[in-house]
């Protein structure tokens, strides 16, 4: 069904098309049908209705916030993810927007990082402040906290740009956060993934209402020229990316609430996707999610 009014693109004015309606396949909150349009200038996917009110829409997300010990033995499956920054920048201050359970922060922080986060969720930030120590600014809006904060070494937010209402406000931010030789590090879905291609809206990591936009990588790297920042990695095959692909083919497969049986049945045909189409998938940026570091010079 295409939305009846065209409307400019959010970030850069440019017309969209429509690209796909879908729903919250994967929480079934609400029973809206949701419209994402693709800019024809930028490339980017954006939800059309966003719903007025979204923090319902992360009521559940951190009902089980973990203790330290549980976030330690957690943590270290997502060691990778320091190791990449750590590619980049050895050490210094790290602002991490958007930190959630908290397990790449302590990670930062066992590799020596100075650690700020900025985080929406009152839960989560005081959790994190109580199990770490660190400093957590409690702010849905990254670009003004950020703005507020001492200069940094590192900025990331990982899986986290999809979810913003003014992605570039964020990217402008942190590009002024940093020192020179820092780096802005930003993990998202890859609107140009096959998976997407594949699954259009069914696609999970669409994740309609919670991601707003789907940013392509060059777009992100284009934006970040002309703030000064120079394009130092892209993959889409870092254990994260690998990951997701998994969970995207897995998830396809089955609706939220089905019997346990379905749940296995589908798991092991998405397994046996992820399998199939590895080749494909590991090549050329098809991956479901990209890694993405900015230097400023
Ligand atoms: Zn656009």
């Amino acid at each position: 069904m295409p939305t009846p009014v065209p409307e400019p693109c959010r970030l850069c004015g440019g017309a969209t098309t429509h690209a796909f309606t879908t729903r919250d396949h994967n929480r079934a909150i609400a029973d809206e049908a949701y419209h994402y349009r693709r800019c024809a200038d930028c490339g980017v996917l954006g939800l059309a209705n966003v719903p007025e009110d979204l923090s319902r829409f992360y009521a559940e997300e951190y009902f089980a916030l973990p203790t330290l010990e549980v976030m330690r033995e957690k943590a270290v499956a997502e060691r990778y993810r320091v190791d990449l920054v750590q590619r980049h920048v050895g050490g210094g201050r790290l602002i991490e927007i958007g930190p959630g359970d908290g397990l790449f922060t302590l990670n930062a922080l066992d590799a020596g990082f100075d650690v700020t986060a900025i985080e929406m969720d009152r839960a989560a930030a005081e959790h994190l402040r109580s199990t770490t120590g660190i400093e957590v600014i409690e702010s849905a809006a990254p670009h003004e906290a950020l703005a507020d904060l001492r200069p940094a070494d590192v900025v990331v937010g990982w899986h986290v740009i999809e979810h913003l209402p003014q992605p570039w406000k964020m990217l402008d931010a942190a590009a002024a956060a940093l020192r020179p030789g820092g780096v802005v590090v930003l993990a998202a879905p890859n609107p140009q993934s096959l998976g997407l291609r594949v699954l259009g809206r069914r696609w999970p990591h669409v994740d309609a209402p919670r991601h707003l936009f789907l940013l392509p990588p060059a777009t992100i790297i284009e934006r970040g020229r002309a703030l000064g920042l120079e394009p130092a990695q892209l993959t889409a095959t870092d254990p994260g990316g690998i990951l997701l692909n998994r969970i995207a083919w897995r998830y396809a497969l089955h609706k939220s609430g089905s019997r346990w049986w379905r749940m296995r049945l589908a798991h092991c045909a998405g397994d046996a996707m992820t399998a199939l189409l590895a080749p494909v998938e590991r090549a050329a940026m098809r991956g479901a999610a990209y890694t993405l570091v900015l230097r400023k010079p």
